[in-house]
């Protein structure tokens, strides 16, 4: 299926602007990608922003406004897909762990969040079977980005 990068995203932010603003938070994005068309199943797509956005919610630090910044870009034949929040961040030796199933940090989770530990998972697995490419950068305390990059089908 083809599928513009950007619709998908504006669609996913925008089911989650609410759940934001209910917390006082802000959701900005510079979508700069125009008529990036991936080929992917559009549930998967969708599931996967989804998932990264819950991520970015859930693990937020209760003394900052939660600010996401959502940013996509093109660099040659590939889409570039950042998410960045400022929360709780992951430490260095969590990162390499947190795309494993079940996986969740035991520490510093400030918030009684709940999951299962497989949305990175999932992630990952609909990324990688793309021939694409997710990696995070993270800094405790101060925020993470998760930033995925697709193979473009065309740029027009
Ligand atoms: P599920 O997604 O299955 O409901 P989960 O959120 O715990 O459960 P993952 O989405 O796989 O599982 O994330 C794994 C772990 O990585 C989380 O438990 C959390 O500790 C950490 N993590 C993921 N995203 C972030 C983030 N944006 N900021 C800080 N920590 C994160
Ligand atoms: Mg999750």
């Amino acid at each position: 299926h083809n599928v513009d990068v950007n619709d998908i995203v504006t669609s996913v932010m925008s089911t989650f602007k609410l759940k934001v603003e209910k917390y006082g938070g802000v959701i900005d994005a510079d979508l700069e990608a125009e008529d990036a068309i991936v080929s992917v199943d559009e549930m998967h797509f969708t599931n996967v922003i989804f998932n990264l956005l819950d991520n970015a919610v859930k693990y937020r630090r209760e003394e900052v406004p939660l600010s996401l910044f959502i940013r996509t870009r093109t660099i040659g034949d590939k889409v570039e897909i950042s998410i960045r929040d400022n929360g709780i961040g992951i430490k260095r030796e969590d990162l390499k762990k947190i795309f494993d199933k079940f996986y969740r940090v035991s520490t510093g989770n400030r918030h009684d969040v709940k999951g299962f530990g497989l949305g990175l998972a999932y992630v990952h697995k609909i990324i990688t079977d793309l021939k694409g490419d997710i990696r995070v950068e993270s800094e405790l305390n101060q925020g993470s980005t998760f930033i995925i990059t697709l193979p473009l089908i065309k740029n027009k």
